[in-house]
């Protein structure tokens, strides 16, 4: 039995924040790679509050006749998630395809990345092969993907990179999240039966520089670790737990050295003072845990990700829908 649905449309999603030298060419491109897919495809292009050109060439490309491209200009910057996820709202696909504008993923592995698809994946990640990135952000990305499979138990090796296809359940799954901060690869994962990674070629950023900052890059780690999961609260707990534990050890070995050694050796409590401090502060890191497993919950059910999602729903009803919808 077949669970999955044929791919007949696919979507370009392609988030733009001033990039007016490489959209020519990217435009150029991806009609190029997509014109050779067997499916009918759309480009959908968000502009992020670009202040430069882009604008204007993606506004062009939408308007000239028989095009394929679809702009959506969005009217601040909100940043490339945020961007994508305006694309998904817009895109009509039956797969949709994310890529970057500034060419550093080639548009040409786009057909490669829908045929897999095509074999029943949900989502199709990718694994850079000749990444193309500071030394810095190399092996910041290598820890935090360590880090997620980890967590996760989901062997993805690269979630760095956004050239990524999803199928429509996943999208409709992932627009049904009321949170604001995302970090997409991680939450289309959350909702993925099957997955699969295929390795695709990497080039380095021809024109401008990269859009992420320091700040924007540690605000992006954050974005994927709560996404992620609420495990660092809980670390708190068990951090304090420790040191509570420690500080009660701590005394217990003071008192025993206390009656084995004499009175003079403890620095006339000094020490004990010390594992005092050890216990109280250890409670107060469990009471911060405990405060935050309480602001964890209320992290989920703000998000509001639905709790579940019906891929398919096989048969006849058998009786008339009597009951209309009472919520
Ligand atoms: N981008 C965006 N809004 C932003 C920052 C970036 O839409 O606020 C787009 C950008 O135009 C590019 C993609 O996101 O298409 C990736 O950005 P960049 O190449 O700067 O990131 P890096 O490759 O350094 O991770
Ligand atoms: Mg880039």
């Amino acid at each position: 039995m077949v669970d999955f649905d044929p791919i007949q449309t696919v979507s370009v999603v392609i988030p733009v924040f001033n990039e007016e030298e490489s959209l020519p060419a990217l435009l150029e491109r991806t009609q190029a790679a997509c014109a050779k897919l067997k499916q009918d495809y759309e480009i959908i292009l968000v502009d992020d509050g670009s202040s430069d050109a882009s604008v204007t060439l993606i506004t062009a490309a939408a308007e000239t006749v028989n095009s394929h491209v679809l702009a959506i200009l969005l009217n601040r910057n909100y940043g490339q998630h945020s961007a994508i996820m305006a694309g998904f709202r817009s895109a009509r696909g039956d797969l949709i395809v994310t890529l970057d504008a500034d060419l550093q993923n080639p548009p040409e592995e786009i057909p490669k990345l829908v045929e897999a698809a095509e074999q029943g994946y949900d989502v199709v990640g990718t694994i850079r092969m000749n990444r193309q990135d500071s030394l810095f952000r190399k092996t910041a990305s290598k820890l935090i993907n360590a880090v997620i499979r980890k967590t996760t138990g989901r062997v993805m090796s690269d979630y760095g990179c956004m050239l990524r296809a999803y199928r429509r359940p996943i999208i409709d799954a992932m627009l049904s999240c009321h949170e604001r901060s995302t970090f997409i690869p991680i939450l289309a994962n959350m909702f993925a039966r099957r997955v699969i990674e295929v390795p695709v070629q990497h080039e380095e950023r021809k024109f401008g520089a990269s859009k992420y900052g320091l700040m924007q890059l540690i605000n992006l780690m954050f974005d994927l670790v709560t996404c992620l999961t609420t495990t660092p609260l809980r670390i708190l707990s068990i951090f304090g737990g420790l040191l509570a534990l420690g500080g009660f050890v701590l005394a217990l070995l003071l008192i025993a050295l206390r009656f084995l050694l004499g009175a003079g050796w403890g620095a006339e409590g000094v020490f004990m003072l010390f594992s005092l401090l050890f216990i109280f502060i250890g409670a107060q890191f469990v009471g911060m845990g405990l405060l935050g497993e309480y602001i964890g919950r209320i992290y989920q059910d703000v998000r509001a990700r639905p709790r579940y999602f019906i891929q398919k729903i096989v048969g006849q009803r058998r009786f008339p829908n009597k009951h209309e919808d009472r919520t």
